[in-house]
């Protein structure tokens, strides 16, 4: 009787949580562990679960995965494996029940959808053996995982406390739900997946377009213009240079183990790297989402231009700033790829001819002075309220264009400044810009 009642409380609860769920809306923070406060013994043990997740899964694997039979396994305390064929045994201390019944909900959950794929008609494999595992599923907060804010640490069943980095990115109004615990390149992760009441998006009836370009990355049509890149530093370089000298085997298809040891920093300098220019899309976007409900943009082969500026496109990653944008807004506009928008005066809409090099113009129409991206960030916000037929929107401010500048200036690796144009729109600028011919 009592099995029943504690079922149908449990019941209970998940459909409370499933009504719950739907006024709210999920977000994924990325929790580092300090590296430089986990001590030898709490590393040891962190590595030992990683182990155990692999020899554990590989065990299952061994066992055959099928999609529905309740599996038992995770009351395992040793397992068999295969060391040159021959089976050894090995023992599981440091892997939770509820971290083994996970992963093989998991490993049910790939047959699942590898079954499906196959009923459409495509050609699927079986599952393999893995060799190394990344990722341990942590369900249940409150025990597998904990997170106390206040010391800013992480309780994980089985492991310990870790000292956190980056908690104070999660506002307090978060639930926390499921997490992963992530290895990479020697570092380790919490991505917790976390929930909040849908937050309020901009319902002001502001718009603002938005250039994309190599020059300027970002130009927006109140006339700040926005430049970052974050270089490769001389260390990885370095790095490169001893990687490229370091021995390989041709016939074995293996590298050196000083050669190992050098690419595993490399990927670590590019996790570096990767995580700054993330971290500027993000603030950028975060901006602009929250302060206009229209926010149009042109759907730019970025890609391509990578073949002609490689280097540079790599550097900023313009192209997941773009994406943000996609998911974040309130209203997102977007302009077709092959839309004219450079050249046009966005005053009284003549066309006109602009060399590559030409960064400004004068419109000889109506003597309009307009920098080369804010005109086209300009036609961009005004072909994506016609295009969607949405009409005037609300003027901006000076006062808020100011603020912006303020708010973007203090994103590290970011320079940010206002246009000739957008300062001063007055004839009087016209001597410092190159003259344009008329097309
Ligand atoms: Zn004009």
């Amino acid at each position: 009787m009592a099995n029943i009642e504690k079922n149908n409380k449990i019941r209970e609860k998940g459909r409370e949580t499933r009504i719950r769920r739907k006024s709210q809306e999920a977000r994924v923070f990325e929790i580092k562990f300090d590296a430089n406060k986990i001590s030898n013994q709490k590393l040891n043990s962190i590595k030992r679960a990683f182990l155990e997740g692999k020899w554990f899964t590989n065990y299952i694997i061994a066992k055959g995965v099928t999609e529905s039979v309740p599996y038992k396994d995770y009351n395992v305390k040793k397992v068999n494996i295969k060391v040159n064929d021959a089976p050894e045994e090995r023992e599981l201390n440091v892997l939770s029940s509820q971290m083994k019944e996970y992963m093989i909900k998991r490993l049910q959950n790939n047959i699942k959808a590898l079954t499906k794929l196959k009923k459409e008609g495509k050609r699927v494999g079986k599952i393999k053996y893995i060799k190394s595992l990344h990722s341990i599923p942590l369900m249940q907060y409150g025990i597998t995982y904990k997170i106390d804010m206040e010391r800013k640490r992480v309780h994980i069943q089985g492991l310990g406390d870790f000292k956190a980095v980056g908690l104070d990115q999660i506002p307090g109004n978060y639930e926390f739900a499921t997490a992963n615990l992530i290895e990479r390149n020697g570092d380790y992760f919490l991505h917790v997946v976390a929930y909040a009441a849908k937050s309020e998006k901009a319902q002001n009836d502001k718009a603002v377009g938005i250039d994309l370009g190599i020059k300027n990355q970002v130009t927006f049509s109140n006339g700040i213009q926005v430049q970052y890149a974050v270089p490769m530093q001389e260390r990885t370089k370095r790095l490169y240079h001893a990687f490229s000298r370091s021995k390989y085997d041709k016939e074995k298809k293996t590298r050196s183990k000083r050669g190992l040891k050098l690419l595993y920093k490399i990927n670590r300098e590019f996790a570096h790297q990767n995580n700054q220019k993330r971290d500027i899309n993000n603030k950028l976007a975060h901006y602009v989402t929250c302060n206009y409900q229209y926010v149009a943009y042109q759907n730019d082969n970025i890609a391509s231009w990578a073949t002609f500026y490689g280097k540079k496109i790599y550097q900023t990653s313009i192209g997941e700033f773009r994406n943000v944008l996609k998911r974040k807004a309130c209203t997102p506009l977007e302009i077709g790829r092959f839309e004219r928008t450079t050249g046009i005066c966005p005053n009284c809409g003549r066309s006109l001819h602009l060399d590559l090099s030409d960064r400004a113009f004068v419109c000889p129409s109506c003597g309009c002075l307009y920098d080369r991206d804010v005109s086209a960030a300009n036609m961009i916000r005004k072909l994506g309220l016609s295009l969607w037929n949405i009409g005037e929107t609300l003027a901006e401010g000076n006062a808020s264009t100011s603020s912006m500048l303020v708010y973007i200036k203090h994103i590290p690796h970011v320079k940010a400044s206002i246009s000739v144009e957008a300062r001063s729109p007055k004839l009087t600028d016209v001597a410092e810009v190159p003259s344009v011919r008329a097309g």
